[in-house]
């Protein structure tokens, strides 16, 4: 796919090359005349100083720039072209559904047997096209009993389609915009054949990336109603469909993921209106909507090495607990399935003493329904950092690489079973609480040395 068969979304007629849009960012902050010099690098396609290397792709550029050029897309298209010269980093190949192995093939041999059926349903589901289908998604995948047993899904077809890859949800704020682009045209392609009308997405992200993203700048135009999972719950309690029977009077912190910020803001207010119907208090941090700080995640789309990668996604994420714990509330709750698994691997390593939820347990819990927490999400958050650990042992013998597929070779191949045999030695290690403590007080050894910012 070419450059010109994309629409590039930055307008370099509009920019000013004023700077602010890189001097206000909660992550660069760079002073207004280095600002202005980097901006102007990044329009002539020059080689980066700062922004490639340590911006956290949290769109939040996009708010500051008055002009409305929209930056963040310019440092995407940066990005693109630095994937075009070099390709991805092999530890990357985790979040591939089409590499292997990847996050999903390797929790695969992990889950519990009542998470295997549910994913199965998802995935082997054939729904009709007067369903509403709901978006399972890569990331509620890892977490599938954050949703799997719940009333909340009498109200739809639940499908999992690992290799609709969010949309490119995730590809797109690391800049794979060419994947992005085919990722586009292959999702129509499978909505329209299963003939599907309305379709709401566990992630704001992926409700916006086919709303919005795939015809604005991918030239793809789904014939689909798109909702988000939030909109939809918050619906159905105001019209007493869905009964919150219990008030868990929990002082709560929110952290507002970086597509948040998309439209000025489009998905702040629901996640805290449904929390305010849970009866949680709502204590904010420092840094929230257009200002929020990433997860972590992002850290890994400005890689500079390939072993740096999860120390500075950890390093990242330490900001974000250090804010919440700051607040003096309860719990963290995010509204967003991608950033929830980073978060508890973040936790866990770093061992922060703040419960985290995803927002569907709030609801869940409020609606009085039973959850394993947290003990499913502490386990979980083990078997990520295996994962973790693993992908990254076996990817220092292996080479940058280019996404050359994004349908899987063999039918639903993440469902396959495999040995992994050294995987499971690692996951069994991490049984003991003694070998948790000596890992994640290793990892923080290691931190301050392998991390680039
Ligand atoms: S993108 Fe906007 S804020 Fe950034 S330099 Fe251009 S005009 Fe200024
Ligand atoms: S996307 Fe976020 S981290 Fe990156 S330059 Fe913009 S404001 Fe800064």
């Amino acid at each position: 796919m070419s450059k010109s068969e994309r629409k590039i979304y930055f307008d370099e007629n509009a920019c000013t090359r004023c700077g602010v849009c890189l001097n206000r960012c909660p992550v660069l902050s760079l002073p207004i005349e280095k600002a202005r010099e980097e901006i102007i690098r990044l329009v002539e396609g020059k080689k980066s100083e700062y922004a490639l290397s340590a911006c956290n792709t949290c769109f939040s550029c996009n708010l500051y720039c008055k002009a409305d050029a929209h930056p963040y897309q310019l440092i995407l298209e940066r990005w693109n072209d630095q994937y075009r010269d070099i390709g991805a980093p092999p530890l990357y190949k985790f979040v591939c559904p089409t590499e292997f192995p990847n996050i999903w093939q390797l929790l695969n041999g992990l889950i519990t047997n009542k998470e295997r059926i549910w994913i199965k349903n998802w995935v082997y589901s054939k729904p009709n096209s007067n369903d509403t289908l709901l978006l399972i998604g890569n990331y509620t995948h890892l977490f599938p009993f954050i949703i799997g047993g719940s009333r909340i899904l009498d109200y739809f077809t639940p499908i999992d389609l690992i290799d609709h890859w969010e949309g490119g949800a995730y590809l797109y704020q690391g800049g794979f915009l060419d994947v992005v682009q085919r990722i586009a045209e292959k999702t129509k392609a499978d909505f329209d054949n299963i003939g599907a009308r309305k379709i709401v997405a566990t992630l704001d992200a992926v409700e916006y990336i086919y709303e919005v993203v795939h015809p604005r700048e991918m030239g793809v135009k789904h014939d689909q109603e798109f909702e988000n999972l939030n909109e939809f719950l918050l619906k159905k309690i105001e019209l007493d469909e869905i009964t919150l029977k219990k008030n868990l009077n929990l002082d709560v912190t929110v952290h507002d993921n970086c597509y948040s910020k998309v439209e000025g803001g489009k998905y702040w207010d629901t996640p805290r209106k449904l929390l305010k119907k849970a009866g949680c208090n709502i204590k904010e941090m420092k840094h929230i909507k257009k200002d929020s700080l990433c997860c972590g995640f992002g850290a890994g789309a400005s890689w500079v090495n390939n072993i740096s990668i999860p120390f500075d996604i950890i390093y990242e994420g330490k900001k974000k607990f250090e804010e919440a714990l700051a607040t003096g509330a309860d719990a963290l709750v995010t509204y967003c399935g991608g950033c929830l698994y980073l978060l508890w691997a973040t936790k866990e390593l770093l061992e922060y003493d703040i419960e985290l939820f995803h927002i569907l347990e709030i609801v869940r819990l409020s609606m009085g329904e039973k959850l394993n927490y947290p003990e499913d999400n502490i386990n979980r958050a083990w078997d990520i950092i295996t994962i973790i650990t693993y992908q990254l042992l076996i990817s220092l013998f292996q080479r940058n690489f280019y996404i050359s597929k994004i349908e899987y070779d063999e039918k639903k191949s993440s469902l396959q079973p495999k040995k992994f045999i050294l995987l499971k030695i690692i996951r069994r290690l991490f049984d003991f609480k003694i070998m948790r403590k000596i890992y994640s007080r290793f990892f923080r050894i290691l931190m301050p040395i392998l991390k680039t910012r």
